[in-house]
């Protein structure tokens, strides 16, 4: 070697981000030194096919970008996660990015900018923000564990210093996780965070995903965020709590005097969600396995229905704890269930609030809270409370989505094409799957 050079230490990296209709985070890197050296705006390119790559990393054949065009990877440095897990080489350093034209100008499939924009106009509409949280299970695979029972101190314990590092780093990152839980499923655990503006909690779903995900590889196992790892087994949510708060920090979704304690406008909100919920599905529930786990008493969700402190619901009315005097509008919030991590958070809460406004915007009446098991109704029943069987897989999701004209006109022409052609190309390259070996495809890739 030269003895007048020693080797170059590596140059930590910070990676520019975004998360794509098919829920995967994808970026570009550059050294900690480029990005901090830069003045204003920090960007680099991006392709416009590359929002039509599915899952399987094929891109959908006939999208509406083929191989031409630019777009930038504009970092938001205000949603900057950095965090340095303590099994990792290297700190993690992710920006979260909003795709624009070279002109800086919203990219038409950003999904950042959808939710962006919808937040912009609940406000307006309302004059309330919409804050959220994301409730995220995930399952480690690869252990050779022996079982442990379900929510069992042991099962949290045998992942040994998995659950403190992963805390530690997700506290590090920023993204206030709030508790880990070992859950019912096999190996299963549950991730929650506290509230925050309604991209800040979409953002922090993709950090908290990406960060799981380094710590199990980093120990030789996988984590999978995947709606169903196997037929059988329990399935694997993601639970969008929301809520709104007013000028002066007002809680405004809640109403102690009304049915469920919802508000006027949280009323009309559900109402709206329910109203549009077979369409959201194909945006929140997206996958060829997603309808695998909304199935009834399966604790997640199957029916247009909204619930009180009901785990089979859609919308779920979660408990207000008056101990210690906690004051229950700041906790109100309701949860949707119908979710999963093949979508892309920006999406979801961005397709959640949209459709929430369209409830406000007509002014629709509160839907019924409903309290038993839609199953042990007959149809007529059913229909006289409002409640709907969700689609049951892609093919039928995507058809409420193609019928539902509000919901297909909060996207362009372009995007909506753009979605609909990744999925249709996602179901033909998982022909000839089923069941079990459909759901081991999707557990090793999200
Ligand atoms: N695993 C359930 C789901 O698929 C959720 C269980 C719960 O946290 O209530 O959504
Ligand atoms: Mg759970």
């Amino acid at each position: 070697r030269d003895g007048a050079m020693k080797p170059a230490p590596a140059a930590p990296l910070v990676t520019l981000a975004t998360t794509d209709y098919a829920g995967i985070t994808r970026g570009r890197s550059m050294t900690r030194r480029r990005y901090e050296a830069a003045k204003g705006a920090v960007s680099c390119g991006w392709v416009p096919a590359n929002i039509s790559l599915t899952p399987f990393d094929l891109i959908a054949e006939g999208n509406p970008w083929g191989s031409k065009g630019d777009l930038r990877l504009v970092a938001d440095k205000t949603a900057r996660f950095q965090t340095w897990p303590a099994t990792s080489s290297s700190p993690l350093d992710l920006v979260m990015c909003d795709i624009t034209e070279l002109d800086g100008s919203a990219w038409t499939c950003c999904p950042r900018a959808f939710l962006k924009a919808a937040l912009q106009d609940f406000t307006k509409a309302t004059g309330s923000k919409c804050i959220a949280a994301f409730e995220q299970e995930f399952q480690i695979c690869d252990t050779g564990w022996p079982a442990a029972p379900s929510f069992a101190v042991c099962a949290l314990r045998r992942a040994g210093g998995f659950a403190p590092e992963l805390m530690g780093a997700l506290e590090q990152a920023g993204v206030e996780p709030e508790l880990i839980v070992a859950e019912y499923g096999r190996d299963q655990y549950e991730l929650t965070t506290g509230p925050a503006d309604g991209v800040i909690a979409a953002d922090r779903a993709v950090v908290i995903r990406e960060v799981v995900r380094e710590m199990a590889r980093d120990r030789g196992w996988r984590a999978s965020f995947a709606p169903k790892t196997s037929v059988a087994g329990v399935g694997n949510g993601v639970h969008v709590h929301f809520s709104f708060v007013g000028p002066r920090g007002k809680p405004t979704a809640y109403d102690a005097t009304q049915a469920g304690s919802l508000s006027a406008l949280a009323q009309s909100f559900c109402a709206g969600v329910l109203r549009h919920l077979p369409a959201l599905v194909a945006l929140t529930a997206g996958s060829p396995i997603s309808g695998l786990r909304l199935q009834p008493h399966n604790w997640s969700s199957s029916y247009t229905w909204l619930g009180e402190k009901e785990r089979e619901a859609t919308l779920r009315i979660c408990p207000v704890v008056t101990l210690g005097n906690n004051d229950p509008g700041r906790q109100f919030n309701i949860e949707y269930r119908a979710a999963d991590a093949t979508a892309c958070p920006h999406l979801v809460l961005g397709a959640i609030i949209r459709a929430g406004l369209a409830g406000v915007r007509d002014a629709l009446p509160a839907a019924a809270i409903f309290d038993g098991d839609p199953q042990m109704l007959d149809e007529n029943d059913r229909h006289r409370l409002g409640l709907r069987r969700l689609p049951q897989n892609l093919p039928e999701a995507l058809e409420a989505l193609a019928s539902d004209a509000e919901v297909s006109g909060w996207f362009s022409k372009e995007a909506l094409a753009t979605y609909i052609g990744m999925k249709r190309m996602e179901l033909k390259l998982c022909e000839g799957l089923e069941g079990d070996a459909l759901c081991t495809r999707y557990a090793a890739i999200y």
